[in-house]
């Protein structure tokens, strides 16, 4: 028996040593209106808990240090996407949803260095310029923690996370956020104690009382909560398959209990925090009505959506005239404040071997920067203020070829066609100059279908030859140029 609690301390220490390199998990000890919360605790437990089924949507406001913004992939914008997505999917049982206020803010790295205090912290996010919006602070070290809710002069200053631990997919922004919004720990009193838990439980630390596993008294003990197990581990720990704590704790009265890794306000490692009990949903939603009803008054709601980029070119597997650029284009995505292109010669996209940042006012992008000969795989992202699962378009496939490595254009410098892709307004112009007659034009659709045909008797001069294509829907074509001599054939996209 000895054995096995040793083991299972071994266990907690490795899991400590793996989670953010030995940061605290957590640096908020209580919220600015705890006695808010106390007399609304006192309340519980309330009916109708989601006080009718309105949801309450957050605008979020994220500002990353310079320095973690300039180290690539480190804070990634389709990890901003994730984190909320994820954020909403934990919110979701308490229906509060979040959404991005503004894109990211940058913030100088160097005015961070030196912050040693939390009220140092907070009179530095003092200095930046407030948002009618939750602030969420990424920095390279949040006081040696992995987050918390910073208290500056009895005010909610913002949420400040630890680069290393916000970049794992966790509860860590879920749980600061619980703390905003008046949330304590569920092993609230233990906050900072040292502790052998193989002992039997105090009757109090300090003038919190300890509470006990029969729930005798929930409501004045711990974190004042009578739907959350009792809790003592202050420490990161790994939960059972039915999300209980490792090791028995003993209450005060010696009566053996497990912690619920399940609740987000707890220590459990993740991936075990994924709720909210309802007297704490219950106790969220209160103190935003009370303390923060302009953050989610006033609101677009609607503009929650899911946005799945879709995209027009270079059409699925088509040939790219790389002379041309690599046209891509895409339809509009609401609430994107830029969109990315990521393209990769690898199927899954391991490998991304460029990505374009585009403005969101734009919705196509040329690039002559890859490689002849190659076949490519892209995808199209919508860095979005309000929508966050869903904002990456299918992968899409397109190979690069120049005109002029046709085998039946050895000779030639040139392309016969001047302008590809073709956009249906101008029509195919072709150079036809150098090519004997009588020829023939012939355009197939992807399907192999003929949808024009034309014979040519006489040499047309040096003037451009111009074919409308203002009939043919927009999509992958070739055009084949035969005369006595030789066929020759191309192919080209027609762009809306
Ligand atoms: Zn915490």
């Amino acid at each position: 028996m000895q054995i096995r609690v040793l083991f299972l301390l071994l266990a907690f220490l490795l899991s400590h040593i793996t989670y953010g390199q030995l940061l605290k998990p957590c640096n908020t000890l209580k919220s600015v209106h705890n006695e808010w919360v106390t007399r609304f605790q006192k309340r519980l437990p309330i009916d109708n808990p989601l006080r009718g089924s309105l949801t309450l949507y957050f605008p979020v406001k994220f500002f990353i240090t310079s320095k973690l913004h300039d180290q690539s992939g480190t804070i990634s914008p389709q990890k901003l996407m994730e984190e909320i997505c994820h954020l909403n999917q934990l919110y979701k049982q308490a229906n509060i949803s979040f959404y991005l206020e503004s894109q990211p803010t940058i913030i100088s790295s160097s005015s961070y260095e030196g912050v040693e205090t939390e009220f140092e912290l907070g009179q530095l996010l003092q200095s930046y310029k407030t948002t009618n919006a939750i602030p969420v602070y990424i920095v390279e070290n949040a006081l040696d923690a992995c987050g918390f809710n910073v208290i500056f002069q009895g005010i909610n200053k913002g949420i400040v996370l630890s680069a290393e631990c916000y970049k794992a997919k966790g509860a860590l922004l879920a749980h600061e956020i619980g703390h905003f919004l008046g949330l304590p720990h569920t092993f609230q009193g233990w906050e900072g104690i040292a502790f052998d838990y193989t002992l039997k439980a105090p009757e109090h630390w300090e003038n919190v009382k300890v509470e006990r596993a029969d729930g005798s008294n929930c409501r004045i003990a711990g974190d004042g909560f009578c739907d959350t197990a009792p809790d003592y581990l202050n420490l990161r720990w790994s939960c059972s398959d039915s999300s209980k704590s490792p090791i028995s704790l003993v209450d005060p009265m010696g009566k053996s209990f497990f912690s619920d890794g399940s609740l987000i306000m707890g220590y459990a490692l993740d991936p075990c925090p994924n709720r909210f009990s309802k007297e704490q949903i219950m106790t969220m939603r209160a103190y935003a009505e009370e303390f923060y009803p302009t953050l989610f008054k006033g609101d677009l709601p609607a503009k929650i959506n899911h946005a799945m980029p879709v995209v027009n070119t270079p059409l699925e597997n088509s040939q790219v005239n790389l002379s041309n650029g690599v046209n891509f284009s895409w339809e509009k995505v609401p609430g994107t404040y830029k969109y990315i292109i990521e393209v990769s010669p690898m199927p899954n996209m391991a490998l991304i071997t460029a990505r374009y940042e585009i403005s969101s006012d734009s919705l196509s992008f040329i690039t002559k920067q890859l490689i002849n000969g190659r076949k490519y795989f892209w995808r199209l992202r919508s860095l979005n203020l309000f929508s966050f699962c869903s904002t990456v378009s299918k992968i899409c496939s397109f190979s690069t070829v120049l005109a002029t490595a046709n085998t039946d254009l050895k000779d030639k410098t040139y392309s016969i066609i001047l302008n590809n892709p073709i956009s249906t307004s101008e029509g195919m112009s072709l150079n036809l100059a150098d090519e004997q007659f009588p020829l023939q034009l012939i355009l197939l659709n992807n399907s192999g279908q003929t949808i024009f045909h034309k014979n040519y008797s006489q040499y047309v001069g040096h003037t451009n030859l111009s074919i409308s294509v203002s009939a043919f829907p927009p999509g992958q074509y070739t055009l084949t140029v035969r005369n006595a001599q030789k066929t020759q054939s191309h192919s080209v996209v027609i762009m809306p």
